[in-house]
């Protein structure tokens, strides 16, 4: 039995499903997820993530990681953890452009959350050169304690949402049904919701999101991260100012498609509500930087004379690949401005507790 018809059954003995719910079986079921059964990344996949265009994301994002463990006093153990590792390469740059800052990779307990089977398996591949000892947990819950740093990118998307619309008089939860003819159809359920939105004045048809599951991980890493010391980097898609609209979006061979059409087929996320996890963290006790725009971050970090580096003594046409991947990386119309960077802290001593990338005057 196809996904689709797993679902479709389910709803009509069960009545709609809500988004959350939907988004988690497609991504993630066990047996026909897309997460566990595909390979999402790269140009033979579905869509190509920035450590996937250039080294430079990953290695810049490792010498971030490794100024916060200078920063902190270069604890020994500490827990390096990525969420959503991908294919491993982010963390694989990161790895290698640390290398030569002494004690970080003796210290390091390298620890990787991932869903997917078949990715666990390239990440092992992609990092067993560099001789740690790899801990994978299913969960940000399942890591060990101790002071932690570490980074998501295009993790917290993938997280199921919920969405409720305005229909004039109150929010109702957009769940899924079967028409006439027994394919999935958005709907709304019965219920009225009387949402908090801090003045906002909706219209009919605005929808708003919320990412419980987001707001989860974030509640535990903030926790910890407060209590136990570290520091992690989110980066994703998503806005920094709450808002009304529909971000839910499917993604197949790079294109956008139906998002109800080809169940655990196709690439489902959302885009990150920046300031709801901000003000999560900070209630949990953790030091919120950002967001900033992926553009400024990376610039902050010396993308720019990192390329130059990368590029000496190269020909031209190499040269001209690293040019085009800051730009992608960077450039306003790409992934500049669209991505944002947020960091999550504990309370660091000394006159500059601002860490790279972020606005330290
Ligand atoms: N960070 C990588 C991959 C991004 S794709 C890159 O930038 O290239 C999202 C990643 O998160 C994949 O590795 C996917 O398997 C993982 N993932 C998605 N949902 C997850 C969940 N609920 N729990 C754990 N991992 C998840």
């Amino acid at each position: 039995m196809t996904l689709k018809a797993r679902i479709a059954e389910w709803i009509a003995t069960e009545g709609p499903m809500p988004l959350d719910r939907f988004m988690a079986i497609c991504l993630t079921d066990p047996r026909d997820g897309y997460y566990t059964t595909r390979l999402p990344l790269g140009l033979d996949g579905d869509f190509i993530t920035a450590p996937e265009v250039s080294q430079m994301f990953g290695e810049l994002i490792g010498l971030w990681l490794a100024e916060e463990w200078i920063g902190l006093g270069r604890p020994d153990p500490f827990v390096l953890a990525e969420f959503g590792p991908g294919r491993g390469t982010l963390m694989a740059d990161a790895l290698r452009a640390t290398r030569g800052i002494a004690g970080f990779h003796a210290a390091a307990r390298l620890w990787l959350v991932e869903v997917s089977p078949r990715l666990k398996e390239m990440q092992r591949q992609a990092l067993q050169t560099f001789g740690l000892d790899i801990g994978w947990a299913g969960t940000p819950a399942g890591l060990p304690d101790g002071p932690l740093l570490g980074v998501g990118n295009e993790f917290f998307d993938a997280l199921p949402i919920r969405q409720f619309e305005f229909d004039g008089k109150a929010f109702r939860e957009r769940a899924i049904g079967l028409d006439a003819n027994g394919e999935l159809v958005f709907g709304l359920g019965p219920v009225p919701h009387d949402l908090a939105l801090n003045g906002a004045r909706p219209a009919a048809g605005d929808i708003v999101e919320l990412c419980l599951a987001a707001l989860d991980v974030m509640a535990g890493l903030a926790t910890r991260i407060a209590g136990q010391g570290g520091g992690f980097l989110v980066l994703d898609y998503g806005y920094a100012r709450p808002g009304f609209g529909d971000t839910f979006q499917a993604v197949a061979r790079h294109r956008p498609v139906d998002p109800l059409a080809l169940p655990g087929e196709a690439d489902l996320t959302a885009h990150v509500d920046f300031s709801t996890l901000a003000a999560c963290a900070r209630t949990c006790g953790a030091t919120v930087h950002g967001p900033v725009t992926q553009g400024e971050f990376l610039l902050g970090l010396g993308l720019v004379e990192r390329a130059g580096r990368l590029g000496a003594g190269k020909d031209r046409k190499s040269q001209d690949a690293i040019v085009a991947a800051v730009e992608r990386l960077a450039g306003e119309k790409e992934m500049g401005r669209l991505f944002k960077v947020m960091a999550v802290t504990g309370a660091i001593g000394g006159i500059d507790p601002a860490p790279a990338g972020f606005d330290r005057s």
